[in-house]
């Protein structure tokens, strides 16, 4: 993919792999591996558009590996999504699919290695004893009573494990590395835990399952991946990664590397929290289009191109950092920009009576479909006496700044004429409920009209050809002091646009012309009832 060019900015990862590939290596092979325990958000897409990226750009190859290996928190609901949101950033792992509960059998095998070479054994402390024993930062552990069993009483004790002969949480398999290691990891970590639960893929068959630690390299390492590129966290790890790879005699050595995962401003991610707040009610499921998901900013109606080209942007280093979120938007902005169907919406409606314009008059205009790419033609709209304007278009008694409609003062109306404001009509409480205005017939767009010019254009809609829709409008999840915020969604009804949206399909994005970029909602929209979700605004909404 050569948008995905990742030589173009090079960082250490390249430098890596290049020398690698200077060697014995010939070929680069990376990995997603995510766990099925949660939807895929924005920072996934990072480590997507890194790993598919350089296996593109050396000629390699990349797995979607499922790391199904903690059954309590996965559901094949979970499968699902992680699929159909990768396909869509555009990525293709061909026939490269593989789930770790596949290798199962493999990591009993290599657990039982591990306990014949004198390098690991079946502990009995409790959760919170092997707390207790491993020690600090500063003080080194305490070996377990259980660390000098025989082999063939940890082979007897562990098959026993596996045919479900002890209660859950009874016995653990731990490597038997170092309980005075300066690495807390290496300090006998336990490498296989007794549960019952069932597993989306391999039932019940299993009541002991992996852990983590020691299950993560053995995948790597029997998919034979070259670079096994994994976020700061797991820094900390890697002697224990390649300790588990060399002591079960692994002829494949992945390389673990490790970059800074993304964070963002005015957001929250991280499975874990993005769940709470879907488990709650405070969003509308995992798709929501607040949610920095795949799924949410796909409903919101971001497009896998923005996604890919803010991840280049963005590009990949150690150091933590936050994201501004006006990069990730100016990035969506940038590419809806030259795709989109520029068309007059109006928001918040007020009636207009042009009332020197005859009444039952109608003509049809012309407007481009989007200025700045002539080649995507011109649509017709229809004026007429009685027009709709949005109500902050209008003030009675103006500021000299303001160029749009107020008293007296001239406004174009877009690819129409100027008019002028008469009279403004008022309910009993004093609220703008109607303007009278008069139009100059002279002054039609395209008309080559020279003779006066008017400071402000503004957009409108024809009372007697519109649709009408319902248009929902987000705002961050956290404040700009990391609060919650507690109103993140406007919902403005009876909007009206133009009619030439009436067979939109699901999908299409459109300008709203002074306005920003806005979709279809694909879970509140019906056949009678338009639904618009709000993508981005026009400009930055944080200079406005
Ligand atoms: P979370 O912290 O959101 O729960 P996770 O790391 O537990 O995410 P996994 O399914 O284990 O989620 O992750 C799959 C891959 O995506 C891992 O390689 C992980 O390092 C990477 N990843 C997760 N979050 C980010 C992020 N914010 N930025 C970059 N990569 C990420
Ligand atoms: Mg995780």
């Amino acid at each position: 993919m050569a948008e995905n060019n990742l030589s173009a900015t090079g960082n250490f990862i390249h430098n890596y792999i290049n020398k690698d590939l200077e060697g014995i290596l010939n070929k680069i092979h990376t990995r997603f591996p995510p766990e099925p325990n949660g939807y895929l958000h924005i920072g996934h897409a990072k480590s997507i558009c890194l790993n598919f990226g350089l296996a593109d750009l050396y000629g390699g190859v990349c797995n979607l590996r499922f790391d199904d290996t903690n059954p309590a928190k996965e559901d094949n609901e979970y499968v699902q999504s992680i699929i159909e949101d990768i396909k869509w950033l555009g990525f293709d792992w061909q026939n490269r699919l593989f789930f770790a509960s596949d290798y199962f059998d493999i990591f009993y095998d290599c657990a039982i290695k591990l306990i014949k070479k004198g390098k690991a054994y079946v502990c009995e402390l409790t959760a919170d004893e092997i707390k207790e024993y491993r020690g600090t930062l500063n003080q080194p552990g305490k070996d377990s009573p259980y660390r000098e069993r025989s082999i063939e009483e940890n082979l007897d004790l562990f098959e026993r494990m596996k045919n479900g002969e002890f209660s859950d949480g009874s016995k653990t398999l731990r490597a038997k590395i170092d309980m005075a290691s300066s690495n807390i990891n290496m300090r006998d970590p336990v490498i296989y835990r007794i549960a019952r639960i069932y597993h989306h893929n391999t039932k019940n068959k299993w009541c002991i399952y992996p852990m983590y630690d020691f299950a993560h390299p053995l995948e790597d390492a029997i998919e034979k991946i070259t670079h096994s590129i994994c976020t700061m966290e797991f820094e900390d790890h890697r002697p224990l990664y390649d300790w588990f790879i060399n002591e079960c005699e692994f002829e494949s050595k992945p390389r673990q590397i490790e970059f800074a995962k993304l964070q963002l401003s005015r957001t929250i991610m991280g499975k874990r929290y993005m769940k709470e707040l879907v488990e709650s009610g405070e969003v509308d499921g995992w798709d929501d289009p607040r949610l920095a998901t795949i799924s949410g900013i796909r409903r919101r109606g971001y497009t896998p191109q923005a996604i890919r080209n803010f991840c280049e942007k963005i590009g990949v280093s150690k150091a933590n950092s936050i994201v501004d979120i006006n990069l990730l938007e100016h990035c969506v902005r940038d590419d809806l920009k030259l795709k989109s169907k520029v068309v007059m919406a109006v928001l918040n409606p007020l009636k207009v009576v042009i009332t020197n314009y005859p009444e039952d008059k109608i003509e049809k205009l012309t407007l481009e479909n989007n200025p700045e790419v002539v080649e995507m033609g011109k649509h017709q709209v229809t004026f007429s006496r009685e027009i709709f304007i949005e109500h902050d278009d209008f003030m009675e008694n103006a500021p000299k700044k303001f160029h749009r409609l107020t008293m007296g003062q001239e406004v174009r109306l877009k690819g129409a004429y100027f008019i002028k404001c008469e009279e403004v009509i008022k309910d009993e409480d004093g609220n703008i409920i109607e303007l009278h205005c008069t139009y100059d017939p002279q002054t039609k767009s395209g008309s080559g009209f020279n003779q006066r010019k008017v400071k402000g254009t503004i957009h409108w809609i024809s009372a007697k050809d519109f649709v009408n829709a319902s248009i929902r409008i987000y705002d961050y999840l956290l404040l700009e002091d990391g609060e919650k915020n507690p109103n993140t969604l406007k919902v403005i009804d009876n909007c009206k646009i133009e009619s030439s949206i009436q067979n939109v399909q699901l999908g299409e994005k459109f300008q709203f012309m002074r306005n920003g970029y806005f979709t279809l909602d694909s879970k509140y929209t019906s056949e009678n009832n338009l639904v618009f979700n709000k993508i981005v605004g026009l400009k930055s909404s944080y200079s406005k």
